[in-house]
């Protein structure tokens, strides 16, 4: 069989099951929006009216006044923090992430401070934030965020992610009330999302997606929102930004997948996934069924229960020996202590579900070894 580009570098050829992760090299970029970044990579464009002009572009989708690309979220989150705390100005954009002296505060839920495979605190101390947690880990009130705010504060910022505490939590419309009556920036940490327009039309000011989660672009992020805040932002570019820069051809190729993204993903279904459960139940010890996706989205997956007294291996053997082969195998692995784990068929390229249950034949086989 023929090498892929990692393997003829050296590296293990991947089977992603368990969806967009940054470890995995988070998403696989289409062919024509691949031909679109090798266009732009190849020809020269005046860098500014590209950055606006894919500004526009993006905010067909987001239904903002303006929006701007960025290398990734992470970029996007300590850009838009220096904006709030700048405001543009170009003194102080020349200083960040020195900030003192500025109103630099950052207020957000203490049950919000995630780490996402790095802390978002680090991101918003890029940006010149320093960072004012509300609430408990698991409890906030109205009021904690309400009485956060001081002459010292720079923004709001809201974490939308299954990584933060699901319940105790404010909600977007609280943060809004509280940055309105203060007359506050408020920034949304939107990066993994797949709706594009509810946190804009929630009425935050600066929301930030990445490129290269849910819209299966080259590495980028953007920020989309109101005109003052995104006018702001672009001004980083002759500051903290430029160390974040995104290429005119990542640029092109967000522009090509969100388009992609607009025409609507084909959905694997249930009926396709039957020929997987059926073949993976007729092995001994495992058994399969389909499972719709926790948070309720069109996503269906299948889901293996090992039989640990049967097989003579319990799921987190099973799993360890999926990643350990000659093809690394990725499973979703959230509920292995329950003996289960499952395969997300979205990240699955044609053929590769194959090499799954051949391989877990092959760990069935040789459980005693
Ligand atoms: C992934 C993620 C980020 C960072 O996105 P990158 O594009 O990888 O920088 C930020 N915030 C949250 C909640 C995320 O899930």
């Amino acid at each position: 069989m023929t090498q892929n580009i990692y393997q003829q570098l050296g590296l293990k050829q991947v089977i992603n099951a368990c969806g967009k992760m940054t470890i995995l090299g988070v998403s696989s970029v289409s062919p024509d929006v691949m031909q679109a970044t090798a266009k732009a990579a190849s020809a020269f464009v005046e860098i500014d009216r590209l950055v606006d002009r894919t500004g526009e572009l993006i905010s067909r989708y987001t239904g903002a006044e303006d929006s701007y690309a960025t290398s990734c979220a992470s970029a996007g989150i300590a850009i838009a923090v220096a904006a709030a705390i700048t405001r543009g100005d170009p003194a102080c954009v020349t200083l960040m992430p020195e900030s003192s002296g500025m109103a630099n505060e950052v207020i957000m839920l203490r049950g919000h401070n995630v780490d996402y495979g790095a802390p978002v605190t680090s991101a918003i101390r890029l940006g010149g934030g320093r960072v004012v947690e509300v609430g408990s880990s698991n409890l906030a009130a109205c009021w904690q965020l309400e009485s956060a705010v001081t002459e010292n504060s720079a923004a709001l910022l809201y974490v939308k992610s299954h990584h933060c505490v699901q319940k105790g939590m404010l909600s977007i419309e609280d943060f809004v009330q509280v940055a309105q009556r203060h007359n506050l920036p408020l920034i949304v940490d939107a990066a993994a999302e797949e709706d594009l327009q509810a946190w804009v039309a929630s009425g935050a000011d600066m929301v930030i997606y990445s490129g290269a989660k849910a819209f299966n672009a080259p590495t980028s992020g953007f920020i989309t929102g109101k005109k003052q805040w995104i006018t702001a932002c672009k001004a980083q570019h002759h500051g903290i930004a430029r160390a974040m820069k995104i290429g005119k051809e990542n640029m092109v190729g967000l522009v090509y997948a969100l388009e992609n993204y607009h025409q609507g993903q084909a959905i694997v279904t249930a009926e396709q996934l039957q020929p997987t459960v059926e073949a993976i139940s007729a092995i001994r010890g495992l058994s399969a069924d389909i499972e719709q996706d926790e948070a309720g989205r069109a996503i269906w997956r299948v889901r293996i229960r090992v039989n640990a007294q049967e097989l003579g291996l319990d799921a987190r053997e099973v799993e360890s020996r999926l990643r350990e082969g000659d093809i690394a195998i990725y499973a979703r692995r959230y509920n292995l202590h329950q003996g289960v784990f499952s395969l997300d068929p979205r990240t699955v390229a044609e053929g590769e579900m194959a090499l799954i249950v051949a391989r877990l034949q092959e760990i069935a086989d040789h459980a005693a070894d």
